[in-house]
């Protein structure tokens, strides 16, 4: 370790520590600007989605200047898998958390006095206590990195009063830079982030929050476990997250893929702590693992290599939505969005808010946010030009990469249709469900039809014209648009919402898609897509990626600690033959290729002879 830092010592251009470290040609995006910044000494905040690369944007300048970077990171695992990728590649990382015995905890210290450390991760917690300051006294430090600094805010999704405490950095060190980064979308937070962590005069550079690896796609409901199994087919071998909304879902979604042969493991908060702990082990660890759970796993979750993320339930927002998703394909390589939609996510959604001990104004708020995400799930245009629009980004649609763009969906007029089911709802009442209500609209002599009398309405059999899979999409779109309002107190009785009226008027038109046919749902082949390897180097590719399984459990870290796909793919096509053809690999630095390149060349040489 010393020798390499010898040689780091003399690579303090931010150019040569990502070509010689990090084993990359040129900088991605803003990456370039913002290394600059720091490097020179200003504060900045770092806006980028998801696998924009932000870590680089202060480990890079950390190494450049003189002293220790001191990283605020919220999460052990996080921190570990971090320290663990920087070592890997010769930087001299180290963190101080709870996990760390006396022992181990004094050498850390010993080494930060000792000006050996580049870079040094610690909990939030620890920067308000007395402690810190003293330990960091007479100690060089080159910046302050606030990673997930959305966790400072309460409207942020994963709030942590400790993070409250990072402003006192300033007091406490005045001159070192800042540099606080976080994926959020959301400006609400990012507002409040700037003013929380006192960062109004830094720098801020923002991206476009587009994911454009990840490809979107919402089907309609219809036996979802099914659905779930078709779509899972299209990803065997490859890592993946399913997202419930209860506990009970959770533990029998993943009972019964794993009757069905799909290695699945639940996560839960209710889950005993060495259960999770294990669960999360080995879906970092192995690269085949479909992790069903509720939103309570994800948040620190690092690892590049996710394909895809399905939801079996409508989540609460739009942010919500699009962090959940974006744990997917961190690595640049392509991945699915995929979530099974229904009537019954809107009804469970609007009872969650009502039922909630929220002040009203935040209900509001709430089912403003759901009305959002609904619009996302109904609309006939591309999903991602929908989502961006909604974190105030232009976005010109037709991205090709989600499923209303790959096969339009075709709309239609259906403000007669609209007429006579908010008809049938109110001349029977506004009592009754939405299976009621279609038998009254088809004209179906049932014995509750019959009970009261409603086969001698006039809307009896009005909508005969339509099927019943017809109308369950016409409710489910009235309600998503709140032109039908759910009675909770009632049984989830079907009434009508603000807007019927005019609807009656015929003042308002009503325009809704029209569900595909199942036999449409897409099942794509994906592993090749996956990974983007063409067919003649998909051999090659797969020995690559069981040597790095074997060399990464030898050492006891996740696989893409070792090389991400990314790199195993660029080998896979470039064959190389001699140690200098490995660094011209991306990922490849000098620490890595003096540790694997023999094991990789050996693997190259056997399968490509
Ligand atoms: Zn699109």
């Amino acid at each position: 370790m010393a020798q390499q830092r010898d040689a780091l010592a003399t690579a303090r251009d931010p150019l040569a520590v990502l070509r010689e470290v990090f084993g990359h040609k040129s900088f991605r995006g803003q990456q370039d600007q913002v290394v600059r910044h720091l490097v020179d000494g200003g504060d900045a905040v770092v806006l980028f989605p998801t696998g924009a690369g932000k870590s680089m944007c202060y480990q890079i300048p950390a190494i450049c200047r003189p002293g220790v970077g001191i990283v605020i990171s919220p999460l052990i695992a996080l921190m570990r898998d971090q320290v663990e990728a920087l070592r890997q590649a010769g930087v001299a990382a180290a963190a101080l958390n709870s996990s760390l015995n006396a022992e181990e905890s004094a050498d850390v210290r010993r080494q930060l006095r000792n000006g050996e450390l580049d870079l040094l991760y610690v909990a939030p917690e620890r920067v308000a206590t007395p402690g810190f300051a003293n330990m960091l006294s007479g100690i060089d430090i080159a910046l302050f990195a606030i990673d997930e600094a959305h966790c400072v805010s309460q409207w942020g999704h994963d709030f942590r009063p400790e993070y409250r405490e990072l402003s006192k950095l300033t007091e406490l060190f005045p001159g070192v830079p800042r540099i606080a980064l976080t994926a959020t979308a959301d400006p609400t937070t990012r507002e409040d982030i700037i003013e929380r962590l006192g960062l109004e005069t830094a720098e801020v550079f923002t991206t476009s929050f587009d994911r454009p690896n990840i490809s979107y796609s919402i089907v309609e409901r219809d036996k979802a476990r099914d659905q779930l199994l078709a779509f899972l087919a299209a990803h065997k071998g490859s890592s993946g997250i399913v997202y419930c909304l209860s506990r009970a879902k959770v533990e029998d979604t993943a009972d019964w893929l794993s009757s069905k042969g799909i290695p699945a493991l639940p996560y839960h908060a209710g889950l005993p702590a060495e259960t999770r702990s294990a669960n999360q082990d080995a879906f970092l660890k192995e690269d085949n693992i479909c992790m069903v759970a509720t939103v309570a796993f994800g948040m620190g979750i690092d690892k590049p290599d996710v394909r895809y993320v399905a939801h079996m339930d409508l989540p609460a927002s739009i942010e919500a939505y699009y962090q959940e998703t974006g744990r997917a394909g961190r690595d640049g390589q392509p991945a699915d969005a995929w979530m099974s939609y229904g009537m019954a996510d809107v009804v469970q959604r609007r009872r969650m808010i009502d039922e909630g001990n929220a002040p009203d104004e935040v209900k509001r708020l709430e089912h403003g946010k759901l009305n959002a995400l609904l619009g996302v799930c109904e609309t006939a245009e591309c999903r991602r030009k929908a989502i961006l629009n909604h974190f105030g980004e232009a976005h010109p649609g037709n991205c090709g990469n989600c499923d209303t763009c790959r096969s339009p969906v075709e709309s239609w007029d259906g403000t007669e249709a609209a007429i006579k089911a908010l008809a049938a709802i109110y001349r029977t009442g506004m009592r009754f469900g939405a299976a009621h209500i279609i038998d009254v609209l088809m004209g179906k002599s049932t014995e509750k039809v019959e009970r009261f009398g409603h086969h001698n309405q006039k809307v009896f059999g009005a909508g005969a014209d339509l099927d019943a899979k017809v109308w369950q999409s016409v409710l489910r779109q009235l309600t998503a648009s709140g032109l039908i309002v759910v009675d909770h107190a009632n049984h989830g009785a079907l009434t009508l919402g603000e807007g019927a009226h005019a609807v009656f008027k015929r003042e308002r038109q009503v325009i809704l898609r029209k569900d595909r046919p199942k036999k449409t749902v897409e099942v794509r082949r994906s592993l090749e897509r996956a990974a983007n390897v063409p067919p003649h180097a998909q051999p090659l590719f797969e020995a690559l990626r069981e040597a790095r399984t074997r060399i990464a459990k030898q050492q006891g870290v996740p696989p893409y600690v070792i090389f991400h796909d990314a790199t195993l793919r660029a080998m896979a096509l470039a064959v190389p033959r001699h140690p200098h053809d490995m660094l011209n690999l991306p990922g490849v630095g000098q620490a890595k290729l003096d540790r694997y390149g023999e094991a990789f060349l050996a693997v190259v040489a056997e399968v490509a002879a």
